[in-house]
């Protein structure tokens, strides 16, 4: 049996991390078992569901190479008339019937219920009208739902694939709707047409579909289809351990691309939410992710949400990437202002400065402000360079300003390389009677003008002997 999963989110926000991690397992299983993988819009509930989400989901998964640009997009609200012929199937067949209780009747059934202490359920009134008497009453226009017959006392049961046995009595499920008229058929009923439809073999998705689980199973038994197999993936939570929501994380994982957080880590991150390798491994490419995936090691336990992960990861990924990948990556985010330095300055330069600021990049978005500097000058504040973490005073800055000018205007243009600056810099440092950093934090300080940077060393080199000493002379305390 070749595998087959489903990718099937509802157009109904933007695309969340969790069904990203969703479709990030089932693509795993998928490839590592030479099995496909469906996309499917499941855009039954007509209020919420709006193209523009779908296309944000759509493309989203594309972007991160979940899907190819090329699959045809299968939507649920364009097969109303094969769900249509199913409801008459099951009508016709006794196994639905049409229920004609008002909301307000279903109101007072439950707050009855309630006064008696019993657990609220739809008590199952239409269960055995007459199916002529119904036909006459649909036929007059009068409003409806379909309810599907739960069989009585009967225990549903299923091997969840990551969590095990599950058992559910009907005596817990009431007769569910399964549709609101036949053609507004809902979810668990459209979800399982679909799935046996397209051969799917094996519904995987969030810890949130389990109570519809043994529902959808019912559903196969009326129409004596072989269920698939089901496993359910844990919740992501935020930190306090509530459901991961929009208020306490950023959920939209175009946000997270916007940002500068690469595909790749992103990806990394969301396979660790909710599965590990069994070894503190935590750094995985796309083909380790597929060589090693396995359900059985998925967590039953919720996964908390942890942004500095991610934020370390990313920064892993972009340390590791080609200058020549990196420059591809960056380039869209590049300011106007740095895209005109980049013209007017030349490649090499901005090659050379984007080499020397990888190891500082934790997202693409910071590039600017970590490459400006060397483009534009702005004195560094008094402040910055007394630092008196690093013991140093105005004087020591001052000494250690006039040493580096020294020394600086000592190198020849075409020696003036990082090694032969470390090596005359450090006699320096001992003529002074000064620890590195009173030298080597002002001087990276005064050359840079910003809190953070590449060492003094590189800056310099990159800078150049002229524009260096240029900067130099600017300070004066
Ligand atoms: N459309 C559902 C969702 O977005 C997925 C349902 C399923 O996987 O069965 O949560």
């Amino acid at each position: 049996m070749s595998v087959i999963v489903r990718n099937c989110p509802s157009p109904t926000g933007d695309l969340h991390i969790g069904t990203l991690r969703t479709a990030l397992y089932n693509y795993l299983y998928a490839k590592k078992h030479g099995g496909k993988i469906l996309y499917r819009s499941e855009d039954t509930d007509k209020e919420r569901s709006t193209l523009a989400f779908e296309e944000n989901i759509f493309d989203g998964l594309v972007n991160v190479g979940m899907i190819e640009k090329e699959t045809v997009i299968y939507r649920q609200s364009e097969q109303t008339s094969k769900y249509r012929k199913y409801l008459e199937q099951l009508i016709a067949e006794e196994k639905a019937y049409y229920c004609f209780m008002t909301a307000d009747e279903l109101n007072a059934e439950r707050e009855e219920q309630k006064r008696n202490k019993l657990p609220t359920r739809y008590s199952g009134e239409f269960r055995d009208y007459p199916a002529d008497e119904a036909q006459k009453r649909v036929d007059e226009g009068e409003k409806y739902v379909i309810r599907i017959k739960v069989p009585k006392e009967t225990d549903i049961v299923f091997t969840d694939l990551v969590r095990g046995d599950n058992k559910t009595n009907t005596r817990e499920l009431a007769d569910f709707v399964i549709a609101k008229n036949l053609d507004s058929p809902l979810y668990n009923f459209v979800v399982v047409i679909d799935d046996h439809e397209m051969g799917v073999t094996h519904v995987m998705r969030g810890e949130d579909h389990i109570p519809n689980t043994p529902k959808q199973l019912i559903v196969y038994e009326m129409f004596a289809w072989t269920p698939p197999h089901f496993a359910h993936f844990p919740l992501i939570l935020n930190a306090d351990k509530s459901k991961l929501s929009k208020r306490k994380n950023k959920t939209s994982v175009q946000d997270y691309l916007d940002e500068g957080y690469l595909k790749e880590a992103i990806l990394n991150f969301l396979i660790l939410l909710g599965w590990n390798d069994g070894t503190e491994k935590e750094i995985f490419t796309l083909d380790e992710m597929v060589e090693s995936f396995s359900l059985d090691r998925v967590h039953k336990g919720g996964a908390v949400y942890d942004m500095k992960k991610l934020d370390w990861l990313n920064g892993m990924y972009l340390r590791n990437l080609s200058l020549e990948t990196l420059t591809e990556r960056v380039t869209p985010f590049l300011s106007d202002t740095i895209k005109k330095y980049r013209e007017e300055k030349g490649e090499e330069l901005f090659q050379k400065i984007l080499a020397a600021v990888q190891g500082k990049l934790k997202k693409l978005s910071e590039i600017n402000e970590l490459v400006l500097f060397f483009y534009e000058f702005t004195p560094a504040s008094t402040e910055l360079v007394c630092n008196p973490k690093m013991k140093v005073s105005e004087e020591v800055a001052k000494l250690a300003i006039n040493g580096s000018k020294e020394v600086l205007s000592s190198i020849d243009e075409a020696d003036f390389t990082e090694d032969n600056l470390k090596e005359k810099l450090i006699v320096k440092i001992k003529e002074l009677k000064l620890k590195n950093g009173q030298l080597l934090w002002p001087l990276r300080a005064v050359l840079t003008g910003v809190e953070a940077s590449p060492g003094a060393f590189e800056v310099a080199v990159i800078l150049g002997k002229t524009e260096s000493l240029k900067r130099l002379d600017s300070f004066n305390v």
